[in-house]
């Protein structure tokens, strides 16, 4: 049963940069059938990131988090498929490493709860705010893959 198509962003964080995870991490959530169709390897600066982050202005863990994400590169991507918000989220895992389940990309390599590897958009409606945050329109490709009919079934 064909269900509505969303996009969703993806970061891998630098901590997820640094200890040589972005191809596994990518691993997972292409072979789940979603599809990339927009990537790059960008270092967010304070303006870019106190952006991303402005639902957390304010939060005790602020500062932390923009130090963090601008202290080295990070990889962006938009995931494309049926219900990719909440596929991607469940494939991270709960935010606190401690908490996520095993199994989970922060479950099976986190720790610190800052440093916890992914982000991912935690709506559509997010998802298109965070998705025009990272890349201009005409860096999103639009295309299908002929195995595509081999992971949702035609409407
Ligand atoms: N964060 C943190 N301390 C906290 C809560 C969040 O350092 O107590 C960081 C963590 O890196 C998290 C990010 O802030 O991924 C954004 O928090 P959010 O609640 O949106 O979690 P997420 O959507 O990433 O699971
Ligand atoms: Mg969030």
């Amino acid at each position: 049963m064909a269900s509505t198509v969303e996009q969703t962003l993806v970061l891998v964080k630098p901590d997820g940069v640094q200890r040589g995870l972005i191809g596994p991490i990518f691993t997972r959530l292409e072979g789940r059938g979603l599809r990339i169709v927009a990537m790059k390897m960008l270092h967010m600066d304070d303006k870019m990131a106190r952006g991303h982050y402005a639902v957390h202005e304010g939060k005790p863990f602020f500062k932390g988090l923009v130090e963090f994400i601008t202290s080295g590169p990070i990889v962006a991507m938009v995931l494309e498929g049926p219900r990719a918000v909440e596929l991607v989220r469940n494939a991270m895992g709960a935010t606190d490493p401690a908490k996520a389940a095993p199994g989970t990309i922060r479950g099976d390599w986190g720790v610190d709860i800052g440093m916890n590897l992914v982000h991912g958009s935690d709506s559509a409606a997010n998802a298109r705010h965070e998705i025009d945050h990272f890349f201009d329109r005409s860096e999103i490709v639009d295309y299908e893959r002929d195995i595509d009919k081999w992971i949702v079934e035609a409407a």
